[in-house]
């Protein structure tokens, strides 16, 4: 018996990928699948797009291999070659990382070429025809690529014009619909397909804004001040310096976790309230306005003096202040 041919799909957990993967098994190729992690998308951030991904690779039947971008993806971020969409995405240069870690699997595990689920002009910045193309020659992986769901109505590639695969098994979808991508789900038995994945979080507008900011006051973020930009009230206090009070018990949790040895921490310390951290050069400057700010969230009166906890590594203290007047903070909100 003949071994089947190997390629590697990228797979993000949604439909379409799922779909790429089943249209090249149904092609007698052997799957192997490649999940990418960023910063901005761990597939676990509830939007819907990607999470499960182990499950849909056993679904699929395909061995998973996840790689995780972390420093690497932030240095991109700060000066994408190929700009950003309508958030912080660069969608460009980051579906470029993303094949090149796909090629690289490619290579160690000896397969023809890489699929993908993208579809031709469902996402404005990176899936309209040129910006396939530069990705391709940006990559060094020009006819390396094949998109199943959309191959028919592109450029062959190197693996059709090998006769490896044929144009009348590729698909011809594109636009934003997914009618087509649904009727294919129930050909390939894939229950209860999961919602169109609105991109990671640099896509999302006020997440975006975050984003911006941080990358203008810092000259080089860390996973750790990422981690801190996805929780709480978010406050630009000076060039160096920032505020982020807790919304709720897990991001009290996450704050108190996330928070470094120069960070300080700020809770009310008799009333039910948020933990609070200010992060940055003028830290100590600002432990008044963060005290204040942070009993406004809490459930102490307004009119009345309160404690504060105040907490840098090992060293603790309390100060005595009163809730904030909204106006005098809320200018500093991201
Ligand atoms: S939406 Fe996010 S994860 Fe997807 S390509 Fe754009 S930047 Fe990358």
């Amino acid at each position: 018996m003949t071994e089947k041919k190997k390629v590697v799909a990228l797979l993000s957990g949604g439909l379409d990928s799922q779909l790429a993967v089943r249209m090249m098994q149904e092609q007698g190729f052997d799957v192997s699948a490649v999940a990418i992690k960023t910063p901005f998308c761990d597939f676990d951030c509830g939007r819907g797009c990607g999470f499960e991904i182990r499950e849909r690779a056993d679904d699929l039947n395909v061995n998973l291999k996840t790689v995780y971008l972390g420093d690497e993806y932030i240095e991109m971020l700060k000066h994408p070659k190929y700009g950003r969409g309508a958030g912080f995405n660069p969608c460009v240069d980051c579906r470029s990382m993303m094949f090149k870690a796909a090629e690289k699997h490619m290579k160690e595990i000896g397969a023809e070429f890489i699929i993908s689920g993208e579809v031709l002009g469902q996402r404005p910045m990176s899936q309209h025809a040129p910006a396939l193309r530069t990705i391709e020659k940006e990559t060094g992986l020009l006819g390396k690529i094949v998109r199943p769901l959309s191959a028919a109505l592109l450029p062959p590639t190197d693996p059709e014009k090998d006769g490896l695969i044929k144009r009348e098994n590729l698909g011809m979808i594109k636009g934003r619909t997914r009618r087509a991508q649904l009727e294919m789900a129930k050909k390939y038995g894939i229950e209860n397909p999961p919602n169109a994945g609105g991109g990671c979080l640099l896509t999302d507008p006020a997440f975006g804004l975050r984003a911006k900011d941080l990358f203008s006051h810092t000259k080089t973020p860390t996973i750790n001040d990422v981690d801190l930009l996805k929780i709480g009230r978010q406050f630009r206090l000076d060039e160096q310096t920032k505020l982020v009070v807790g919304r709720n018990k897990d991001e009290n949790e996450m704050i108190k976790a996330i928070a470094l040895p120069n960070d300080i921490l700020l809770e009310s310390r008799d009333h039910m309230g948020p933990v609070s951290i200010l992060r940055g050069k003028n830290a100590e400057k600002f432990i008044e306005l963060g005290s204040s700010v942070t009993l406004r969230y809490s459930d102490a009166p307004r009119e009345e003096k309160s404690y504060v906890s105040i907490s840098k590594d090992q060293e603790k203290n309390e100060v005595i202040s009163e809730c904030a007047k909204e106006e005098s903070y809320i200018k500093y909100r991201i």
